[in-house]
């Protein structure tokens, strides 16, 4: 099968991934093999390829918003049977005995494991994954329009919840990409008045299309305080920025797992009136699977730009300039072989 793997991580102009031939993935026991029909482009795919992100399997094929069909089963499975659809996502295994599993953030388990970062992912044309992290997709949403729910939605979900807001509530949205315009959706759907603060002038209309009260450049203040805010730019300065945009006792979520540095906070107009920061760590199965429902109830579409399995290099060029709105997704037309 063809398949894109990180062979030297480094700037993505200069080549760190290559396009190459390997052998169909064999599942484990208790594993799928999933013929891919879609992926979706997330920046923790860039990060891994440019090494913000240590190398985890070195040669690794990235990718975790992976849409396909199940074309094979390990020995063990049960309740998935071939050409079944299913969605592959960023978290892959835990232990499911630790005591953050054991109180429902498996999220947080130190034994976590990673799709497109341990093991290989979805820029193939097949790959595998742990029948039991395996997740049903909401029938009616296309392959292409549901790969970019399995990892930007679902984090854009977890952040929300993370940042408290309040029914009705003030939320700012610090970037906007493919999780911050699917994260603004939900929260519109629940009454929240949305303030968008980003450097893209496409990525700003597309907020205003969406029905966001306003949109503004990255660093502006929004026309009223925040109850919430989540910082979806992986840029650490932006930290005091929206912290500053809080009202008394507002909260800012950080929803990147890469962000550089944050400047020294000033703790008067910063921190104090019991403001709150905190970060986003990956996202549980029960995140994801109330997030689908809710993605499915309100009807939250990924906004999309697709690109051929063949062309991932220049879909993370795009994404790391900033060259599209909402969402890329890789298609994947060459037939199962199985
Ligand atoms: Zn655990
Ligand atoms: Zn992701």
């Amino acid at each position: 099968m063809r398949a894109w793997q990180v062979v030297r991580p480094g700037p993505v102009e200069g080549g760190p991934l290559r396009f190459t031939e390997r052998p169909v993935p064999v599942p484990g026991a208790d594993e799928l093999l999933v013929h891919v029909r879609a992926c979706g482009v997330c920046r923790t795919d860039l990060h891994i390829t440019e090494g913000d992100l240590p190398v985890r399997r070195p040669g690794v094929t990235p990718g975790h918003e992976v849409v396909g069909v199940v074309a094979a089963t390990g020995e063990d499975v049960r309740g998935h049977t071939v050409g079944d659809r299913v969605g592959v996502a960023w978290l892959r295994r835990t232990d499911g005995s630790c005591a953050y599993c054991a109180r429902g953030a498996e999220n947080l388990c130190p034994a976590s494991r990673y799709t497109g970062w341990d093991a290989d992912g979805g820029y193939a044309e097949y790959t595998t994954v742990p029948a039991a992290f395996a997740h049903r997709l909401p029938p009616g949403l296309d392959d292409v329009a549901a790969a970019p729910l399995l990892c930007a939605g679902i984090i854009g979900y977890r952040a929300l919840r993370r940042a408290s807001l309040p029914p009705g509530g003030r939320l700012g949205l610090y970037g906007f990409g493919g999780s911050a315009h699917l994260c603004a959706q939900l929260a519109l759907a629940q009454g929240a008045a949305v303030h968008v603060m980003t450097r893209g002038a496409a990525a700003r209309r597309l907020a205003l299309e969406l029905g966001c009260a306003s949109a503004n450049g990255a660093y502006d203040a929004p026309p009223e305080p925040l109850d919430s805010a989540v910082l979806f730019a992986p840029v650490g300065d932006l930290v005091p920025v929206a912290l500053r945009a809080l009202d008394r006792g507002g909260v800012l979520a950080v929803a990147g797992i890469h962000l550089t540095d944050t400047p020294p906070l000033h703790y008067e107009s910063e921190l104090f009136y019991e403001k709150e920061l905190r970060s986003v760590t990956s996202s549980t199965r029960a995140d994801a699977r109330e997030f689908l429902a809710l993605a499915a109830r309100h009807g939250v579409r990924a906004t999309t730009h697709t690109y051929p399995l063949s062309e991932a290099r220049r879909a993370l060029e795009d994404l790391k300039a900033g060259r599209f709105d909402g969402a890329a997704v890789l298609v994947n037309d060459s037939p199962a072989r199985h």
